[in-house]
């Protein structure tokens, strides 16, 4: 199949895409035939690589530093989106962290940082974009929660409100502006091998490997894959939806 006409000319705007799924994200995108702008508040250490992809295929790469949880730099980052750009085609709120305990020995900012991370840089981002996209009459947004956001997750209260949020949030937004032609869509991945997850002990990796009925790990590409399809045509039919990525994992 020939990929690189899936995303022809689109203007993507993806969050946390120095590493891991945020990585992979903005590599497939390129491929697919996109110029792609990626905020976190540090470049790819494989920037350069991003650079030969987007040379390979005729497109451009740009990092623009933001952290994403603060309003005004989200802001200022998705104005240089816009600056850089153009215009904003696909949107993707990759950008996340845990910080992992038993919520009886939780930190009030602990929590309160996820949260900020996870789903309120959602919101500041969407809040912009989504008025262009609605003023265009077009435009996919494309929010990643996690599959602990539907089926919770001992020790990750914080983590499992945050993408349970957000499911709730994209939910809503593709209520409000789906009838200007914007879809927004929710990709929950299960368990994929990133920097995120290789804090992990090696027990408790392979005990999560038994509960995968397909068998293996999940790669950040594999979430990218899915992330080109709600990005495309291919899905214009679907709005709304918490596309599963997890191997079988929790169905
Ligand atoms: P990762 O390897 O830790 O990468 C996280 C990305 O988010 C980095 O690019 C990081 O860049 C960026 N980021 C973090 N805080 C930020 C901030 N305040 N402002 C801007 N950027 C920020 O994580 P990952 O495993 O690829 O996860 C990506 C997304 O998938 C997350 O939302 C995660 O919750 C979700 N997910 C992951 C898994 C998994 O198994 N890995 C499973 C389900 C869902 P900087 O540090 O440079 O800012």
């Amino acid at each position: 199949m020939d990929k690189t006409v899936l995303l022809k000319d689109k203007k993507v705007l993806v969050t946390g895409g120095s590493r891991g799924i945020g990585f992979a994200v903005v590599e497939e995108c390129l491929k697919s035939g996109a110029d792609v702008l990626y905020l976190s508040r540090t470049e790819s250490a494989a920037h350069e690589q991003l650079k030969e992809t987007a040379e390979q295929n005729g497109r451009q790469v740009y990092w623009v530093p933001a952290d994403i949880s603060d309003e005004e730099s989200a802001e200022e980052g998705v104005k240089k989106a816009y600056e850089v750009l153009g215009a904003v085609d696909v949107l993707v709120n990759n950008a996340g962290i845990t910080r992992d305990s038993l919520v009886f020995r939780m930190k009030r900012e602990a929590w309160e940082e996820v949260l900020r991370v996870n789903l309120t840089s959602a919101f500041y981002t969407c809040r912009t974009v989504a008025r262009h996209m609605a003023k265009n009459r077009s435009g996919s947004i494309i929010n990643i929660s996690s599959v602990v956001g539907i089926s919770g997750n001992g020790g990750q209260t914080s983590y499992s409100a945050s993408k349970a949020g957000l499911i709730g949030f994209s939910k809503s937004l593709a209520k409000e502006i789906a009838s200007r032609g914007v879809r927004v869509n929710v990709i929950a991945p299960g368990y994929i091998e990133t920097e995120m997850t290789a804090v992990l002990k090696d027990e408790i990796t392979q005990a999560i490997k038994q509960q995968i009925p397909l068998g293996v790990l999940g790669s950040p590409k594999h979430v990218a894959d899915s992330v080109i399809f709600l990005a495309s045509d291919m899905s214009s039919y679907i709005t709304g939806h918490v596309l599963v990525v997890d191997g079988g994992m929790i169905m």
